[in-house]
């Protein structure tokens, strides 16, 4: 049965879906105003892994993955320009010309990676009515008070009667302390109140109607209102980068509580992040690198190309709660890592079954499962792939023998796990090379069988058809005593 580490409570705790049979899944999507790097491959992965698995597993799988469009701000969530209104005043473009430009390139980049499509992909500027009707309600709860055009959370109300910062484990006080004292021009009561609904300052481009003011939502209110909306007032998985527990996800959980009194998320799940050098990656960090860039091998911290298998591999080779170092090096290993499973895969796809084993495939497919049951342990996964290794290089060199049903056995085991679940592309060329071959012949032979019939039925139009397109396609066919030769 499948443990999942919740966030929530600290602890692995078995997966029990709320409705028999159904999972419902969030995870907090990109903000696309730029090329996703490997801190978005990730998350993107980690879910993508989780997700078939489920499906796997035999669950209707309703997985939403949302595109922040708006309300994302420069600094934390409500100060600074909007992300994609400021690359579309530098670029001169429509912000929704952004929008879809980084979402499209999203998609082509998950799409490389072989990350499954989420079921919705639900854009936050496609939700303003539903956000404002959520804020309505804090509102009306008297959890969140309204300043200058613009709303926001009324923190310290909501602690009392709700564990604010439950989540990340911090308390009031330690947040009170962490954050600047206001200078007292401010329209919010504490600094560590959050935006609701933000009323737009005159340059800001992108601004909605509302009861407030003209104005936008905060950035947490999209995930509350689009995850409800889609999954319900509770539903199963809540997921994202761990950088967003705080204050994204712990905002996401008041702004639930306060509007509807209960909690909607019964699994939070986190991937950690990925550093370069120990340092976290980021465009504020010299070390950006999209993951265009480790497609083509253009960036200067890398030695070469890398393919998006390979990056793919090499997050799947660390457990999804690990933090996980880049360097070039490690990607290198990566590389020949895949390349050992590649070969073993080819070999494995070639075995001839003899009436007995003299190898143990021993019970791969209940180790590999156990290994995924627990807290989707994909390095576990790989290892024991790796472990049958041995038995087929064994039987591939004629130093040991496999009966048919542990072979088929086996096969099937490598296809379920190195493609279904760790969604890993491997190049099918096992036996395609001879059958691709046999198919393309029996096909010439079948055209020019029908032909031979229809002469001897003296259907000379059929007849002729036949050996004029086949000789324009670049065949030579010879009539013969007996039939036909043909070649190319
Ligand atoms: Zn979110």
């Amino acid at each position: 049965m499948l443990q999942i580490y919740n966030t929530l409570t600290r602890q692995k705790e078995y997966f029990r879906p709320l409705h028999e049979g159904h999972v419902g899944m969030y995870v907090c999507g990109p903000t696309v105003y730029g090329d996703a790097h490997l801190g978005h491959a990730r998350p993107a992965i980690t879910f993508d892994l989780l997700y078939r698995y489920f499906l796997h597993l035999g669950y209707k799988v309703r997985y939403v993955r949302n595109i922040t469009d708006v309300g994302h701000l420069e600094h934390d969530a409500d100060e600074g320009e909007d992300k994609i209104a400021k690359k579309a005043r530098l670029e001169q473009l429509e912000p929704m010309e952004v929008v879809q430009y980084y979402t499209n390139r999203y998609h082509h980049d998950m799409e490389a990676l072989n990350v499954l499509p989420p079921s919705i992909e639900p854009h936050a500027s496609g939700h303003i009515i539903e956000q404002i009707a959520f804020v309505q309600r804090i509102l009306d709860h008297g959890y969140a008070y309204i300043s200058n055009g613009s709303v926001y959370m009324d923190v310290e109300k909501y602690a009392k009667d709700f564990p604010y910062g439950k989540l990340s484990g911090r308390n009031l006080e330690d947040i009170k302390t962490d954050t600047r004292e206001l200078d007292g021009q401010d329209e919010k009561k504490h600094s560590y109140d959050f935006a609701l609904w933000k009323k737009a300052a005159p340059e800001h481009i992108m601004h909605w109607p509302s009861p407030w003011s003209e104005g936008f939502p905060g950035w947490h209110m999209e995930c509350s209102t689009m995850g409800t909306k889609y999954l319900g007032e509770e539903f199963d998985i809540h997921g994202g980068g761990m950088d967003l527990m705080f204050p994204h996800h712990e905002a996401e959980i008041a702004q639930s509580c306060a509007a509807l009194g209960h909690d909607t998320v019964h699994y939070w799940m986190h991937n950690n992040m990925i550093t370069i050098a120990g340092k976290k990656m980021g465009k504020s960090y010299n070390n950006f690198i999209t993951l265009g860039q480790f497609f083509t091998g253009e960036h200067p911290l890398l030695t070469k190309p890398f393919s998006p298998m390979t990056i793919r591999f090499f997050i799947l080779m660390a457990h999804y709660r690990s933090t996980v170092d880049f360097s070039s090096e490690a990607l290198e290993a990566a590389e020949k890592g895949l390349a050992r499973l590649q070969e073993a895969y080819n070999r494995l796809m070639r075995l001839t079954p003899s009436p007995e084993s003299t190898v143990q495939i021993g019970n791969i497919r209940e180790k590999c499962e156990e290994a995924m049951e627990d807290d989707l342990n994909s390095p576990i996964v790989i290892s024991h792939l790796f472990e049958s290794a041995k038995a087929i290089n064994t039987v591939a060199d004629g130093k040991g023998t496999i009966s048919a049903a542990d072979l088929k056995e086996l096969q099937d085991v490598w296809k379920t796990f190195v493609f279904d679940i760790l969604g890993l592309r491997l190049n099918d060329n096992s036996d395609t090379g001879s059958t691709t071959a046999e198919a393309y012949k029996g096909a010439v032979d079948l055209l020019l069988n029908i032909r031979l019939d229809a002469k001897r039925n003296k259907d000379w139009t059929t007849s002729d058809r036949i050996r004029n397109s086949l000789t324009e396609l670049g065949f030579s066919i010879k009539d013969t005593k007996d039939g036909f030769e043909w070649s190319i």
